[in-house]
């Protein structure tokens, strides 16, 4: 039976936002306007997609406890992307909270987020991905056993895969035997 739900578990991509699905503006983004899909994003969701990984963004907005926006404004950036891509993705985590005032398990570099994930979703972590534009992405990964791939620019250590940007780490991922 053990087995049985071991072979059942699923495997998903976890895509920070900013930076690595839409264009990080040095600011927060929460006007539709401003919120620009990378090149290549399309693309990559649907070749991670084809590889039977279910999609889910787990993102920062600690701008939401700051009053900047609201939970609303985000969802309207998210209908945006994904009538952008098809409708691909699968789920959204957003972490409202920032420690200013008060802390949160969910948010980045914490893993709250991705643990209600595995959990709803059954997923297996060793067969899962994240990708993200900052180190603090990573670290939520790793907290959960998930591999990390960092796009960008983002000067890190030799110990990170890092790619220029989600389609090209989601070559690299389709390269893997996991
Ligand atoms: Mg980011």
């Amino acid at each position: 039976m053990e087995n049985q739900k071991q072979h059942l578990k699923r495997k998903a991509v976890f895509l920070d936002r900013d930076g690595v699905l839409n264009v990080e503006r040095g600011d927060y983004t929460w006007r539709t306007q401003d919120f620009e899909v990378c090149a290549g994003v399309p693309q990559a969701l649907a070749l991670l997609k084809e590889m039977g990984y279910l999609l889910l963004v787990v993102t920062n907005q600690a701008g939401i406890t700051k009053g900047l926006y609201t939970k609303a404004d985000v969802l309207a950036c998210h209908q945006k992307l994904q009538d952008a891509c098809g409708q691909l993705l699968d789920d959204l985590y957003m972490a409202p909270g920032h420690p200013s005032v008060s802390e949160s398990l969910s948010r980045k570099p914490n893993s709250l987020m991705l643990e209600r994930a595995i959990s709803k979703y059954n997923l297996d972590p060793a067969a899962c991905w994240l990708v993200g534009d900052q180190p603090r992405d990573l670290q939520a990964a790793a907290k959960c056993g998930i591999s990390g791939v960092l796009v960008g620019l983002h000067p890190v250590g030799t110990h990170v895969h890092q790619e220029k940007d989600l389609l090209a780490a989601a070559q690299w991922i389709a390269g893997q035997t996991k």
